[in-house]
């Protein structure tokens, strides 16, 4: 093929693809928050919710963060977000949690008094983003009740974007969700056994 006729096939091609996403552009027009379940094995469930927070700071929006999360360990992004971004509610489920404890009733516990913290939040329409990392655990471990949570998040004011965040999570969460997106684990560099990275891993 001449590079003239290969010019103009590669431009009629993308003038087709701009005429569906244009069209495609036209015809989303309705105006309201969303929830976005983050799931699967691979690596950047956390880290992309963190990147929404981010630009929804950018814009001066009003964030919630909520983490059941495992263990003791402390992350960059709580670092950052607690010492440059008071105007962010961060909420950690908080040492004594990890999931090898055999203290089944006070996992509950910690998982009840999380939920305290996230339920008004999905109620208040003060919140644009409300971010809630690894819940899908705490159904799967039925620590916390299923219809219950889903409930809260279907309820929530018109305006309000979540995002939830961990692998599994049943059929309820992914129903109600308006975008869910499984990560694949191809690889992992922890398997390779590199060690887990300040600022990259947490
Ligand atoms: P991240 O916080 O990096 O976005 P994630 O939220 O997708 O990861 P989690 O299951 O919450 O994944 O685990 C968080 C930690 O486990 C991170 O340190 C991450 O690098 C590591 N991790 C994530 N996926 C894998 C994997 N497939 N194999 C090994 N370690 C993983
Ligand atoms: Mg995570």
């Amino acid at each position: 093929m001449s590079d003239d006729k290969r010019e103009a096939k590669h431009s009629a091609a993308m003038k087709k693809q701009k005429a569906r996403v244009d069209a495609a552009v036209e015809a989303a027009d309705i105006e309201r928050g969303v929830m976005i379940l983050l799931t699967g094995n691979g690596k950047g469930k956390s880290s992309s919710a963190f990147g929404m927070v981010m630009r929804a700071l950018g814009y001066g929006h009003t964030v919630g963060v909520v983490q059941f999360i495992k263990g003791e360990q402390l992350s960059g992004e709580e670092i950052y977000l607690r010492e440059h971004c008071p105007q962010v509610d961060f909420y950690q489920m908080g040492t004594g949690f990890t999931w090898n404890t055999q203290d089944r009733s006070g996992d509950i516990a910690a998982a009840e008094r999380t939920w305290a913290v996230v339920a008004p939040m999905l109620a208040d329409p003060g919140y644009d983003l409300v971010v809630i990392d690894e819940l899908t655990y705490m159904i799967g471990y039925k620590y916390l009740d299923e219809t219950m949570v889903l409930d809260a998040l279907a309820g929530r004011p018109a305006n309000q974007s979540v995002i939830v965040t961990g692998r599994g999570g049943g059929h309820g969460l992914r129903e109600l969700a308006d975008t869910v997106a499984e990560i694949k684990d191809i690889k992992h560099a922890f398997k390779a056994g590199i060690k887990a990275r300040r600022g990259v891993d947490y």
